[in-house]
């Protein structure tokens, strides 16, 4: 019997097509960029006057470090440096998504291999009692 090749499995264009955008992902950056003004701990400075002159904006970069909140502040030329690397944070969980369904697809559509009945599996799914 050949061995399976990829290619021969249902949905290939649709695998080729997300894989080579995957490809195209040179970076992600986790976490999430927000700009923001803030007090200082100067005593009688303005940003505590009324009312207040706050500093900034800041750009603050926080992410999830082993379970804790790290933050970093980012300057002007390195957002514009590497935006593109936390866009793709979203756009990396998408293409996974959309590659899970193809690759489900792929796998449901195959008739290669004749489907067995796994009648122990479809007894448990009935006799699950419903939610209430
Ligand atoms: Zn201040």
């Amino acid at each position: 019997m050949p061995k399976p090749n990829p290619d021969t499995k249902p949905w290939a264009a649709t695998r080729r097509g997300l894989a080579a955008e995957l490809g195209q992902i040179d970076g992600v950056l986790p976490g999430s960029v927000i700009r923001r003004h803030m007090r200082c701990g100067k005593p009688g400075c303005a940003c505590k006057a009324d009312p207040p002159a706050l500093h900034g904006p800041y750009i603050q970069w926080t992410r999830s470090v082993e379970g804790k909140t790290v933050t970093r502040f980012l300057t002007e030329d390195e957002l514009a440096s590497y935006q593109s690397w936390f866009d793709n944070a979203r756009r990396l969980k998408e293409l996974v998504a959309k590659f899970e369904i193809a690759s489900v697809h792929a796998l449901e559509a195959d008739r290669r291999h004749p489907r067995t009945t796994d009648s122990k599996a479809s007894a448990r799914r009935s006799k699950r009692p419903a939610d209430s």
